[in-house]
């Protein structure tokens, strides 16, 4: 059989411990042996961001800006025990969040849904994604304690120096007081990625905010996504036969509780941050969760919500036998494979990417599974494979259905 053909490289950024194992073992068993596959690419790796003082990761950056399109392996964020284990220079930032500052991004996390891991949920038929902005609010919050009695403002000073004061509260005893921030640039691209990715999905996109209550701060958010919409979306979304729908925070986790799933839910900073908890808790498992991190101007960056699973790492590298979920990996490559096939028309990788993603579900609902999925699947035949054997699984499905 002849390889698929690509034209454009994708922007590969390989990762940390056991999903950089992952990430070699996919790319031999599953893509290589089927595609011509063109990458550039970049070591994101903690030992080699150390060595580059993190120059790649701002590279890796630039050139997804230049490509359009990334795929990304699980990183370690350093803390104090990564500063000793790897000998780092300093705590180097969180790549993803380097990568995100730098293509202003949002990340929008879907569930991968097959049958027998049934969600908590149980008329959530379809995969919910959740939008979280990723700017500001309370996250970037001054906060202060009220010792006594006082008169606490907001205070803004232009840069004339004149000053606008909005009264707080008059504080007869001790209390507590927060300051937040947000910036329109920052909400305007948190928009604007969100119908770029309801488009690009095919999917209706919905955004709730307090509006009722808090009619500056959170008005202005709904005010930006209605303008931007109006001027710019509104077309295309008729086109697309999608719509854009915006409620009440109250009203839209009634709605969503009642809901099949099958849209986009976008959320404030704190919204999201407890939401995609929420969701991904009741779709069933962290590593069945893809992650993309799309840009206003339209870049995509795909990867794995989860992390590098440095437990498994640790099993592994004393040769003992994991059973590491490659799944949403795989599915960060699909993803990144089928957004370049549809910009370069190459419908060949477009088919291959479906047929690698059906490949992984038909093996799962074969009952052929990695110990994540064995805990909790609800099938009666089911069998648990270790790493290496489960990307075999996968390989021989993808073979028998081409
Ligand atoms: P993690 O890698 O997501 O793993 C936490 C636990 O979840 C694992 O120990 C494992 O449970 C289970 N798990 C996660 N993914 C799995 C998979 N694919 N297959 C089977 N089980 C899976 O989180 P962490 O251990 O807290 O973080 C490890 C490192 O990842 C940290 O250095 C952190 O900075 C980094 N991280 C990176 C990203 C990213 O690059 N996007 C995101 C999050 C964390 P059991 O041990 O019970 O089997
Ligand atoms: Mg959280």
């Amino acid at each position: 059989m002849e390889k698929i053909k690509m034209t454009t490289p994708l922007v590969e950024m390989d990762g940390d411990e056991m999903t950089r194992i992952l990430w070699k073992l996919i790319k031999d068993e599953l893509i290589l042996p089927f595609v011509d596959l063109k990458t550039e690419y970049y070591d994101l790796g903690l030992e080699y961001r150390n060595e580059t003082n993190d120059q790649v990761t701002a590279d890796s950056a630039e050139a997804t800006k230049k490509y359009g399109v990334a795929v990304k392996c699980a990183t370690i964020t350093p803390n104090a025990a990564r500063m000793t284990e790897y000998d780092l220079k300093q705590m180097w930032k969180s790549p993803n969040g380097t990568i995100r500052a730098m293509l202003d991004g949002t990340v929008f996390r879907a569930p991968i849904i097959v049958k027998g891991i049934e969600p908590y949920v149980s008329n959530w038929t379809k995969p919910i994604t959740i939008a979280r902005h990723a700017y500001g609010d309370v996250y970037k919050a001054s906060e202060m304690k009220i010792p006594a009695a006082g008169k606490a403002e907001l205070v803004y000073t232009n840069e004339a120096g004149e000053e606008t004061r909005e009264l707080i509260h008059e504080f007869d005893g001790p209390g507590i007081l927060q300051g937040m921030h947000n910036l329109n640039g920052s909400i305007e691209s948190f928009a604007r990625s969100c119908f770029n990715y309801a488009l690009d999905t095919a999917q209706n996109l919905w955004f709730a905010t307090k509006d009722t209550i808090s009619k500056k701060y959170d008005h202005t958010f709904k005010d930006i996504f209605a303008e931007i919409f109006e001027a710019e979306y509104k077309e295309k979304f008729e086109a697309a036969g999608i719509e854009y729908f915006y409620t009440l925070i109250d009203d839209a986790v009634a709605r969503v509780m009642r809901s099949e799933g099958g849209y986009i839910w976008a959320c404030k900073n704190y919204d999201g941050d407890v939401m995609s908890d929420m969701v991904a808790t009741a779709f069933g498992s962290l590593s069945m969760m893809t992650s993309v991190l799309v840009s206003p101007q339209g870049y995509f960056e795909y990867e794995a919500a989860h992390g590098t699973v440095q437990r498994h790492y640790y099993k592994y590298l004393k040769g003992e036998e994991t059973s590491t979920n490659p799944i949403a990996t795989i599915f960060a490559w699909t993803g990144a494979m089928r957004k370049r096939g549809e910009l370069d028309q190459l419908p060949e990788l477009q088919k291959f990417a479906d047929k690698l993603e059906k490949a992984c579900i038909d093996t799962i609902e074969n009952g052929e599974m990695t110990g994540d999925l064995y805990l909790i699947s609800t099938l009666e035949n089911k069998k648990k494979l270790n790493t290496e054997e489960f990307i075999q699984a996968i390989r021989k499905t993808l073979e028998s259905n081409m």
